[in-house]
């Protein structure tokens, strides 16, 4: 067993059970990409059971700081099995799961959604592609899922030096050597979305939003919202939830040919008529601007863009990105309106989104009511021990009306 040998003082994290150790911390040792190692502090007490990652920033990943564990397939078995018990337990109505969420359940760089019949995995770092078969065996045997397609094209793992890896993984043999379609179709509080495996963003679909577009649909009946503006939709689910909730004019804009035209399919999929829904494609800033313009409104906005900030250092830059469109969409939101506002940038964090918001605000002359702090679905969970876990922080705000809103700019 080869041994990584931290610098001194550089055990903390571990001992408070983080699971991450970078290059700077490592006195001496190394090992090959994934390979099982044990991290030690500078007077060679063990810290943890980890995975070496030669190329990463992220150097070791620990798998357990239990020295009496063996990291074998029984140890990725009952990892597999723990996590996949937690999401049964919290009794998640939706064929559309995620499964394993990395750090949280214990397993970094692992990321595992459930559609269906079909699992949809991504290996992000060297110590889970190393154990990619093991892990691959345990998902099939814990699910009963006949089906596991591999994912593995995220940039990340430029990062861990692995090149981009998609296909099915895991597919049962058939007669003439046929393969099952990588459409699926999920249902999603009580809609019907379909989604490809082989060709969505990520795993295929945006689970964490899941709870958020139920939250929209009740919203926007229960404050008559009728014009709604769905940001950044992707398939469209925020745009059904609008529908659902009685909208009767939902415009949809991102920049993603392929995922507008799955969002126009789910309107008539739902039983909506197709002239309810208008699907742009188009750049969102610039869309928001037309907009001002030409003088449209809007009883419901949500914006919900991709990671502006990949990690803290990119928090300046994405800040005043953030600030751009939420002050665009104020302008746009009609008095008494709901704007549901998102960011799932790690490298900004809740407070400082609240801020970001309210300086849009300001900037708009525009004030709101905070009606709800939102957050990713519970089978997306964070730890205790693991705080950067948590990345989607979102904000239901009510405009309020523009008597008030004159005062502010006044
Ligand atoms: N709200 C969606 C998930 C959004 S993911 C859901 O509930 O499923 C972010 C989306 O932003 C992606 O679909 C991506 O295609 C789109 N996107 C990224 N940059 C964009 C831009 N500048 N203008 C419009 N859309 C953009």
């Amino acid at each position: 067993m080869k041994v990584i040998t931290l610098r001194e003082g550089k055990e903390r994290s571990m001992l408070r059970r983080h699971p991450w150790i970078f290059q700077g911390s490592v006195a001496k040792g190394s090992a090959d990409p994934g390979e099982t190692v044990r991290v030690q502090d500078a007077a060679g007490r063990f810290l943890a059971w980890a995975a070496y990652s030669p190329s990463s920033q992220i150097r070791v990943r620990a798998w357990s700081f239990d020295e009496a564990e063996r990291i074998d397939a029984e140890f990725f078995q009952r990892k597999v099995e723990a996590a996949v018990q937690l999401r049964r337990r919290l009794g998640i109505d939706s064929n559309g799961i995620r499964l394993i969420h990395g750090e949280a359940d214990g397993l970094p760089g692992l990321i595992v959604d459930q559609y269906d019949d079909v699992l949809s995995a991504q290996f992000l770092s060297a110590g889970t592609e190393r154990w990619k078969d093991v892990i691959a065996d345990a998902l099939i045997a814990t699910t009963g899922c006949p089906y596991l397609y591999e994912r593995s094209d995220s940039g990340v793992r430029n990062l861990e030096g692995l090149p981009a890896v998609t296909g099915w993984l895991r597919h049962p043999d058939t007669a003439d050597g046929s393969r099952r379609a990588t459409e699926v179709v999920i249902h999603e509080n009580g809609w019907k979305l379909t989604l490809d495996v082989a060709e969505g963003h990520k795993t295929g679909y945006y689970l964490d939003q899941r709870d958020n577009r139920g939250l929209f649909a009740k919203l926007v009946r229960q404050l008559g919202c009728k014009t709604v503006l769905n940001c950044y939709s992707y398939t469209g689910g925020f745009s059904v939830a609008a529908l659902e909730g009685g909208a009767t004019d939902v415009t949809s804009v991102d920049s993603s040919g392929p995922a507008l035209a799955r969002a126009s399919a789910h309107v008539t999929l739902n039983g909506y008529e197709a002239s309810a829904h208008t699907a742009l494609d188009a750049d969102v800033n610039g869309t928001l601007r037309r907009f001002i313009k030409e003088g449209r409104t809007f009883d419901a906005i949500v914006l919900d863009p991709p990671k502006f900030a990949p990690s803290a250092a990119h928090a300046d830059r994405a800040s005043r990105a953030y600030k751009d469109i939420n002050r665009l969409a104020f302008r746009l939101l009609n008095p008494g309106g709901l704007l549901l506002t998102f960011s799932c940038s790690g490298g900004i964090g809740g407070e400082l989104f609240h801020k970001i918001v309210a300086g849009a605000g300001m900037d708009a002359g525009v004030d709101g009511y905070l009606l709800r702090r939102l957050e990713a679905t519970s089978d997306h969970p964070t730890t205790l021990t693991f705080p950067e876990g948590e990345y989607l922080k979102g904000l239901a705000i009510i405009r309020k009306d523009s008597s008030e809103c004159r005062k502010i700019q006044n």
